[in-house]
C-alpha cells in the first residue's frame, strides 16, 4: 500500500503549499482522494501514472478539495482517454462539473460516471475482488465524508513441501488456498491448517479530512493500518476550530489513540504556521506513531 501526498495544505494554494490531493495505490488499484487546485501538475511532477486512475473520491465541495477536478477531467479528454472514470462526491458535484464542461462545449469522449453521496451513515460505495471503500461521515461546515479503504484478505498460503509430503494431489492446490480440507491420495482427510500458512493481515487506510474533533468515527476506523487525520490548527488556536469545524494536532492524536490505529499522518495545515514539527510534537503528547504529510512524500505500508 503506497500513499503519495500531492498536496496537504489548507485554503489558498501557494508555490510551495498545495491544497489537498493524494493518490492511494492499494492492491494494484490507483485511487485519487480529493483534487485541490493544481492536482494535475502535482501528478506530473511526482510521476504518477495517472491514466491508471479510474476512481476519484471527493470529501466535500470546499475549493481546496475539488477545484482541480474539472481541469483533470478536461486533460483526460485532451489526452484521448477512453477508460471509464468514476467520481464519488457530495450531491451537487455532477451539476457543478457538467455545467463547466457544457459552457465550454467540452463534452468528454470517455464514460464519466458520478456517484453522488448524501447519506449521513457509513456507506459501501466501491467494491471489487481485492478492495472495498466506505464513506466515513465527518463533522464539517458543509456535508463531508472521509473514506475507508480496506484490502480484502488474501487466499491462504500453501505449504508446498508439506502438501507433497502428505501425498496430496496437485489439482487440489487452489481449493486448499481457499481454505478447504482435502483428501490425500490415500483417502485421508487433511485439515487445511496443516498445509497452509495464514495470509498477511489485510491493510486499511482511513482518510479523514476535513472535520472537527469527532469521536463518533472511532468504531468505524478502529485498528486501521493508517489514519490520515486533518490537523489544521495547534492547540493555541483551538478557539478557531469551533467556528471553522477543523481539528488540532492533539485532537487528531486523541482520535488515533482511541481508534488504536497503526500510524497517524497529519495534514491540512493552516498557512499561519512556519514549523510543522510543532504538529508532530503536539500529537505525540497523546499518540506515539505520528508522521507529517508533505507535498510529494510517499508513504509505504
Ligand atoms: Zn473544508
Amino acid at each position: 500500500m503506497n500513499l503519495t501526498i500531492l498536496g496537504c495544505h489548507s485554503a489558498t494554494p501557494t508555490a510551495s503549499a498545495h491544497p489537498t490531493a493524494q493518490v492511494l495505490e492499494i492492491k494494484g488499484r490507483l485511487f485519487l482522494i480529493d483534487c485541490g487546485e493544481g492536482t494535475q501538475m502535482q501528478l506530473r511532477k511526482y510521476r504518477v501514472k495517472y491514466s491508471r486512475i479510474r476512481h476519484i473520491f471527493i470529501s466535500h465541495l470546499h475549493g481546496d478539495h475539488f477545484y482541480g477536478l474539472v481541469g483533470l477531467i478536461s486533460t483526460f479528454l485532451l489526452l484521448g482517454r477512453e477508460a471509464e472514470l468514476h467520481i464519488y462526491g457530495p450531491k451537487g458535484i455532477k451539476q457543478a462539473i457538467l455545467l463547466l464542461l457544457k459552457l465550454g462545449k467540452a463534452y468528454t469522449n470517455y464514460p464519466l460516471y458520478f456517484h453522488e453521496l448524501e447519506e449521513t451513515t457509513p456507506q459501501l460505495i466501491f467494491e471489487d475482488d481485492k478492495v472495498s471503500v466506505e464513506t466515513i461521515p465527518l463533522d464539517h461546515r458543509v456535508y463531508t465524508n472521509g473514506f475507508l479503504f480496506k484490502e480484502k484478505p488474501d487466499d491462504r498460503k500453501l505449504d508446498i513441501e508439506k502438501a507433497r509430503k502428505l501425498n496430496i494431489d496437485l489439482s487440489y492446490f487452489n481449493k486448499i488456498k481457499q481454505g478447504f480440507d482435502v483428501e490425500n491420495r490415500d483417502g485421508k482427510l487433511i485439515p487445511n491448517k496443516e498445509i497452509t500458512f495464514d495470509p498477511p493481515p489485510p491493510k486499511s487506510y482511513a482518510y479523514c479530512s476535513d472535520t472537527a474533533y469527532y469521536p463518533e468515527i472511532v468504531p468505524q476506523i478502529e485498528g486501521a493500518t493508517v489514519l490520515y487525520h486533518e490537523s489544521t490548527f495547534l492547540e493555541e488556536h483551538h478557539h478557531l476550530c469551533e467556528k471553522t469545524k477543523h481539528s488540532t494536532a492533539k485532537e487528531a492524536g486523541v482520535i488515533a489513540r482511541k481508534a488504536n490505529v497503526g500510524t497517524l499522518i497529519l495534514g491540512h495545515y493552516s498557512g499561519r504556521y512556519g514549523n510543522l514539527e510543532l504538529f508532530r510534537r503536539e500529537a505525540q503528547e497523546v499518540f506515539d506513531n505520528v508522521e507529517l504529510a508533505e507535498d510529494g512524500k510517499v508513504f509505504t505500508f
